[in-house]
């Protein structure tokens, strides 16, 4: 069996609110409950969820921008959960992070080379400048835009190709990981396509091994080899792409499958439209957390008992009292 490449055991993270004239802690957003997975080298993992479900929260605990409450993380067949910034060393390289949005996430005042060329400074990968800039045209000439572009800055160019440097930036420093967190949700449908295509033609290039944080399944459909659903802060169902969407065990799974767009006009398929908002994080459910929302609750046990996430057939894991 391959080993993973990434491992995270009972991920936990809870994010203190502050209140009164001192300030003190007053209660917690549960933003992440004992969330566990594992990532095989050269595999794409789709993270789906509404938004605040806490996907770019795990994200971010991943990459160790944020400390997690509880929890293990493990990278490479390392621990790396309580590790310092120093002794993370090299792992901060194998590990880096497309952004949502391609507009705030460039720096405006400095050039294309610049904001490229800087993870190149910090980690020592280029001597001199010469060396620098050619490894900019290269990274450039890699995601479809032109070596020239390294004079440029950011405002000149479009979102999609705003995102195309995001990505030069993120593969300057040759990672193992990438969490690609929304990649393409603010762009424009026409430019989704080809930002997608190109992540995968890399990921074929170079071996990459992919965390796809995305808030609908149609994003992740075609690009993941397997699927995990968050919704409030756990994990309710993770399976293959091909086994979630044609057989979805969770109904909160079923809801966000029934509002992809089928392509083939002939084919129906009647939406589900989820009753109320999704919970407060402050003060989540007792039970199941999907029990306000659930179309088929039992009172008595989704309302009382938290299901456990378990293998309802081989590879395929569901959290809920009814299905599996
Ligand atoms: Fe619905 Fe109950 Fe299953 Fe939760 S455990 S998803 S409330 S049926």
């Amino acid at each position: 069996m391959t080993e993973s490449l990434l491992r995270v055991k009972n991920l936990v993270k809870r994010f203190p609110v502050k209140g009164g004239i001192l300030r003190r802690t007053v209660d917690h957003v549960h933003a992440v409950s004992d969330v566990s997975f594992d990532l095989k080298p050269g595999e794409t993992l789709g993270l789906v969820g509404e938004s605040g479900c806490g996907k770019s929260t795990t994200g971010r605990l991943i990459l160790r921008l944020i400390e997690p409450t509880s929890g293990e993380i493990w990278f490479d067949g390392k621990e790396v959960t309580g590790l310092s910034n120093e002794q993370l060393g090299s792992l901060r390289r194998d590990m880096q992070i497309i952004f949502q949005d391609p507009f705030a996430s460039l720096n405006p005042r400095m050039t294309v080379g610049a904001i490229i060329g800087e993870a190149l400074i910090i980690h020592g990968l280029a001597k001199t400048r010469a060396e620098r800039e050619a490894r900019v045209a290269e990274l450039l000439e890699t995601v479809g835009l032109n070596a020239d572009h390294m004079r440029r800055f950011p405002h000149e160019f479009s979102g999609g190709q705003r995102q195309r440097i995001g990505i030069a930036r993120a593969l300057a420093v040759s990672p193992k990981l990438v969490v690609c967190d929304e990649p393409v949700s603010a762009l424009d449908v026409s430019i989704q396509a080809q930002v997608v295509n190109l992540l995968e033609d890399l990921q074929e290039k170079f071996g990459l091994t992919y965390l796809f944080i995305a808030h609908d399944l149609s994003v992740v459909e075609h690009t993941s080899d397997r699927v995990a659903v968050m919704y409030l802060g756990r994990i309710v169902e993770i399976a293959s792409a091909r086994d979630l969407y044609t057989n979805p065990l969770h109904p909160y799974t079923e809801a966000l499958l029934s509002a992809v767009p089928i392509p083939d006009p002939t084919v129906r398929r009647e939406r589900i439209r989820l009753q109320g908002d999704v919970p407060n994080p402050l003060h989540p459910p007792p039970g199941c957390h999907f029990h306000t929302r659930c179309p088929i609750a039992e009172k008595g046990v989704c309302d009382v008992k938290v299901p456990e996430l378990h293998e309802a057939t081989p590879g395929h894991m569901v959290s809920c009292h009814l299905r599996g």
